[in-house]
């Protein structure tokens, strides 16, 4: 079977009813609205729409196109930069609430399937990261030790001796398990929050992509004029919720994000035995270097393996070319997989920001949320809960949204990303020598 370019998790979808994304026109003023029906701005319509507010979102293709239905679907614990790190540049009390944060927004997403039903193989499968090198398997003990102290947060380190017991493969040097992360199909989940969103009150306008936005009156009477393909309307308040795809009609947001493309091949379904062989616990799995691969069964047992396989600038040829790298990676993590056919590849758009944070607030008088780079599953869902708490008036208790946000350098933010390739190759140079 030849391999389709085309993701995956979409297979899985029922279509959705014509009648859950209206044709009608835009109404003309309305309390909130938002830019883009990802987790994010799905997720903060749903709780305004829940707490009586008139919401609509505003989205420029459909319902999750964006980087919600095309990720790994893993619920991760922590945030992309190491504790350590973390502690050195904030502090420990700060991140002590950002840990928590992290931990409650795993709880946040389960909570959110089970209140609305949704119907997306959430499952409490932990995380597995694996150690490319013995140096990094040595600071497991350390990390983990740090943060059963700081967080009380348990992370299970599992020797080379062991690591059979976790991964059917014999290239890592240890492993460390999380057992409070999750996995889930990020397509049938996208989808679900769009129908809660929808029963909550919200409306959903797909194919309406905001080309421009004004602030319109007076400080106290101030309102927001957005401009759409489908029409304008005036709004009390905006959330821009639009990730690595967020353009030029929010520029202030925009130039704070990095966009770095990372890609997905699926297996075609894999014999039990062999899948239990590659995963026997169905982990999410990731390595330990910065030009990561992560990888997952899906419930039907194909295996998924994503990777950021190529930079900027993407070329028609992009998508192959990262098939055939990441068939390659995957082979050479799994040897058993040499003669799996690969049925499907698909590309995505990750939001980083210079400081790899994710970052909440007001940027001219928007709210905004972005920067959850791999995070993003729980992160978004849960930045999005908080923004709709804070519009309707809930002390302000992110932490992430007193640190501060500098945009991204020329040469990488979104727009101008010119200077990427640059960035991987340092970062490939990272893998080499640290
Ligand atoms: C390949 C890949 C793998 C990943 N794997 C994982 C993972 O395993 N675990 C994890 O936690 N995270 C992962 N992530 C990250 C995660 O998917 C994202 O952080 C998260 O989906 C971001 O959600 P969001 O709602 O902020 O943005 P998005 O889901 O990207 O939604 C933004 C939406 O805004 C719309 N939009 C943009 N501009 C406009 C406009 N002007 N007008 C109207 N609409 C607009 C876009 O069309 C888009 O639909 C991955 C990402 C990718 C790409």
């Amino acid at each position: 079977m030849p391999i389709i370019e085309k993701n995956y998790w979409l297979e899985t979808l029922a279509p959705s009813p014509a009648s859950a994304f209206p044709l009608a026109d835009l109404p003309g003023s309305i309390d909130v609205a938002v830019i883009g029906a990802g987790f994010c701005g799905l997720s903060a319509a749903r709780t305004l729409a829940k707490r009586g507010v008139k919401v609509v979102v505003l989205e420029a293709e459909t319902a999750g196109w964006g980087a919600s239905s095309r990720n790994g679907g893993m619920v991760l614990t922590g945030m992309k930069l190491p504790v350590p790190t973390l502690i050195r540049r904030y502090g420990r009390e700060i991140v002590r609430k950002m840990y928590a944060a992290s931990i409650d927004s795993i709880a946040c997403v389960e909570q959110i399937i089970r209140n609305e039903n949704i119907d997306c193989d959430f499952s409490r499968c932990g995380h597995l990261e694996v150690a490319c090198k013995q140096s990094h398997f040595d600071a497991y003990s350390d990390s983990a030790a740090l943060i059963k102290r700081e967080f009380d947060h348990e992370l299970r380190i599992i020797p080379k001796s062991e690591l059979r017991s976790e991964i059917g493969s014999d290239i890592y040097f240890g492993g460390m398990v999380d057992e409070t992360s999750a996995g889930l199909n990020p397509a049938r989940y996208v989808a679900g929050l769009a129908a809660a969103a929808r029963r909550a009150g919200a409306v959903l306008y797909q194919h309406t992509k905001v080309t421009f936005v004004e602030k319109e009156g007076s400080r106290a009477g101030r309102k927001f004029r957005v401009n759409t393909s489908r029409g304008n309307l005036t709004a009390r308040e905006l959330i821009v919720a639009s990730g690595a795809y967020t353009t030029a009609a929010t520029p202030a947001v925009r130039k704070k994000i990095i966009p770095i493309g990372s890609y997905i091949i699926a297996t075609e379904p894999l014999p039990a035995d062999l899948a239990c062989e590659l995963s026997p616990c169905n982990r999410m799995i990731s390595d330990s270097k910065h030009f990561l691969f992560y990888y997952r069964l899906t419930p039907d047992n194909r295996m998924l393996f994503g990777g950021r396989a190529a930079f900027f600038p993407e070329t028609e040829d992009t998508i192959r070319r990262s098939a055939e790298i990441l068939r390659r990676g995957m082979v050479g993590v799994f040897p058993q997989l040499h003669d799996a056919r690969i049925q499907y590849v698909w590309g995505g758009t990750l939001d980083f920001t210079w400081d790899v944070m994710p970052h909440a607030g007001k940027i001219d008088d928007m709210y905004y949320a972005a920067g959850f780079a791999g995070h993003g599953v729980a992160a978004a869902t849960w930045f999005g809960l908080k923004l709709a708490g804070l519009i309707c008036g809930d002390p302000n208790d992110i932490p992430f949204a007193g640190i501060d946000f500098s945009n991204a350098p020329i040469g990488l933010r979104s727009g101008h990303t010119w200077a990427l390739p640059l960035a991987g190759a340092w970062y490939r140079l990272l893998d080499l020598i640290t």
